[in-house]
């Protein structure tokens, strides 16, 4: 089953769409299987990490414009590669296993919806599958 979802994220920033995954595994009824989280935009992305301290989000963010710093050297006429080599690194989806009808998740993880040239009106969507 294909679930879509649709949020407004901030000018940067990591939402938390742990809630959303696990709503629409629950309405798949799968109980053995696995679910994809994608996105279909390209300087936006889909990633697991730390759900325990907010901190991390704000490290993460940090080092993502450390690593990627915005360059007069670029080409790209929207003015946002930084975004676009973001959203390459990170990935537009993750891949996770479902058992018991729960997702396969570690305490501490949590699963982010990215955002790297907001705000914007944004999607993702969750492939539930049986197996
Ligand atoms: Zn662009």
């Amino acid at each position: 089953m294909l679930f879509n979802f649709q949020l407004s994220t901030p000018a940067e920033g990591m939402v938390n769409i742990t809630p959303e995954v696990k709503e629409a595994i629950k309405e798949s009824g799968v109980m053995e299987g696995f679910c994809v989280v994608y996105c279909p935009h390209t300087t936006a992305a889909i990633t697991i990490n730390e759900n325990a301290d907010p901190d991390v989000q704000v490290d993460f963010l940090k080092g993502m414009r450390d690593a990627f710093p915005d360059s007069d050297k670029f080409a790209h006429a929207e003015g946002n590669s930084d975004a676009h080599l973001k959203s390459s690194s990170v990935g537009a989806s993750e891949f996770i296993i479902v058992t018991g009808g729960q997702l396969l998740l570690g305490q501490w993880q949590g699963i982010y919806f990215c955002e790297f040239d907001g705000p914007r009106n944004r999607k993702f969507y969750v492939k539930v599958m049986g197996g």
